[in-house]
């Protein structure tokens, strides 16, 4: 299956008419257009294909629907494939404990979903590709595999030639003033990212119900 080259607006479109709440939600795909009057969500809230807005649908959903709706959106969040994010859960549910937590993790885990957590990136796209660009080191050595799973003590840095870019200029002062989860620690001066722990499930906002997603593939 290749990736999903699209509009990726309409993703978060499809998510926000399917909500059954009337609920706006955001996949944050965009970066900072994202936070802007320019979202689509904002502008328009429809469903891809729907005129004119209107109520959410009252059209019933079956269980089914609501699981594999909420996989999708959970899959479209993190910017994963199809089979990449069911080896994910398969791993998951290998692990004793809670299954949809450790699920979580994993997917928090990922390289890229650290860069772009740490403000360093202004969305999960713009982190895969820094990452495949060779721009960090985990632990002093380049890493450029953005599903790289980061444990509690590695140190990810910036190379030199990268800190002095352009990109990483504009993204810095952006990292410095934003919060960012408690489980990874910036420094300020070299741009360093030190993973301190594992994010537990409050420490992680994706706003998903990861039981959904159990439920889905535990059918
Ligand atoms: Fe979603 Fe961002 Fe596009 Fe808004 S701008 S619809 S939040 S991807």
């Amino acid at each position: 299956m290749s990736r999903y080259t699209g509009p990726v607006c309409r993703l978060c479109r499809r998510e926000t008419a399917t909500s059954k709440t009337g609920e706006k939600i955001k996949l944050f795909l965009k970066g900072d257009r994202c936070l802007s009057k320019k979202c689509a969500v904002e502008r328009r809230g429809t469903a891809p294909g729907q005129k004119t807005p209107g109520k959410p649908s009252r059209q019933k959903v079956s269980e089914y629907g609501r699981q594999l709706r909420e996989k999708q959106k959970m899959r479209r969040y993190y910017g994963v494939l199809e089979t990449q994010f069911e080896n994910y859960f398969r791993e998951a549910a290998r692990v004793p404990g809670q299954t949809g937590k450790t699920f979580l993790q994993l997917l928090e885990r990922r390289l890229d979903n650290v860069v772009y957590r740490m403000n360093l990136a202004m969305s999960r796209a713009q982190a895969r590709q820094l990452v495949t660009h060779r721009h960090f080191r985990v632990n002093g050595r380049i890493c450029n595999i953005p599903s790289f799973q980061v444990k509690p003590g590695d140190v990810i840095t910036l190379g030199d030639r990268s800190k002095s870019s352009t990109v990483f200029q504009a993204n810095a002062d952006y990292a410095r003033n934003r919060p960012h989860p408690e489980w990874l620690a910036l420094d300020d001066a070299e741009l360093a990212i030190k993973v301190t722990g594992l994010p537990s499930r409050e420490q992680i906002d994706t706003p998903v119900d990861e039981q959904l997603i159990v439920e889905y593939y535990s059918r």
